[in-house]
């Protein structure tokens, strides 16, 4: 029994095996000039009526469902009651709930006071997945972002205080090469400053319909990094990210549009982690081919 999605539909790999309810359709932002996901729809939210519907549907089908996604791209922006009604709602319907999670944009945790932060919480919205996508500025600028490194900070120590689990995503070559110093540095620190549980790194990857859109906003012209340079931004990355015991980081960069697959958990495996990087440079018959990647 599947639920009548309305495509597209997203979520984030480690969701594969979640059941997804759509509380949200499209993004509330939908500028990042990176992001073609909900270039199709128009943001809208939807109604108690259909999301009760289908969570009861569900609830009979799927008795057991242990994790659950709220999609589209930011379901964080409705309104916290309507948040916690609905999650709530999931919690009494299924008996066996480990996870609820959505996407989340800096703007959504900002919008929300730390007290209707700690009553999602409480009613059992546990994780966040939040794009950091750069910590540089200039770079977030340039792809429209809607956000700036200080926000960006503010928002995820903002939800972790508040109890939340964070997963961030990063992306290598966001810069070009202009910017790759620029844009990793600024990561790195932004990753230092609010440490997420966990950060994920993914390849710069253009789809054909935003291409001409990306490469117009950027304002000047782009020179995408080469597999080696993307390696390089990588150990720019982990040798620049720096945490402590009482908040690990677990890094991975084993995104299907990588070449390489690097992962650990900060601080302890920063060492073994450079120190594979290394390796890899003087190995680059191990790079998958790029007709292979993909996301
Ligand atoms: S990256 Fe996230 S916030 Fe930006 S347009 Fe895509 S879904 Fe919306």
């Amino acid at each position: 029994m599947m639920l009548n999605y309305d495509a597209p539909l997203y979520r984030p790999p480690s969701e594969a095996r979640s059941l997804i309810f759509q509380v949200t359709l499209g993004c509330s932002f939908n500028e990042c000039s990176f992001c073609d996901m909900y270039r199709s729809k128009d943001y809208s939210e939807r109604s108690w009526e259909e999301i009760k519907g289908e969570i009861d549907m569900m609830a009979n089908y799927l008795p057991d469902t242990r994790r659950v996604f709220l999609a589209d791209g930011d379901a964080l922006n409705i309104d916290s009651e309507f948040m916690i009604k609905i999650v709530k709602y999931i919690r009494e319907k299924f008996a066996n709930i480990e996870r609820i999670s959505c996407y989340a944009m800096p703007m959504n945790i900002l919008k929300k006071t730390d007290e209707e932060l700690k009553k999602m919480r409480e009613a059992g919205l546990d994780m966040f997945y939040l794009g950091i996508e750069s910590g540089s500025d200039i770079v977030l600028k340039k792809v429209t972002k809607g956000a700036i490194a200080k926000t960006i900070i503010k928002s995820v120590n903002k939800a972790k205080n508040a109890g939340y689990i964070m997963s961030c995503m990063v992306i290598l070559g966001l810069g070009g090469r202009t910017y790759s110093k620029e844009h990793i540095r600024g990561t790195a620190e932004v990753i230092s400053a609010c440490s997420p549980d966990y950060v994920g790194a993914l390849t710069l990857y253009l789809e054909n319909g935003i291409k001409q859109e990306f490469l117009d906003k950027f304002g000047e012209p782009f020179i995408r990094i080469n597999d080696d340079e993307s390696l390089e931004e990588l150990y720019g990355l982990i040798d620049q990210i720096e945490t402590n015991e009482e908040n690990p980081i677990v890094f991975r960069a084993n995104h299907g549009s990588n070449a390489y697959t690097i992962k650990g958990t900060f601080p302890q495996d920063k060492q073994a982690m450079l120190e594979k990087i290394q390796w890899m440079k003087q190995h680059p018959e191990i790079m998958r081919p790029q007709g292979l990647r993909g996301f």
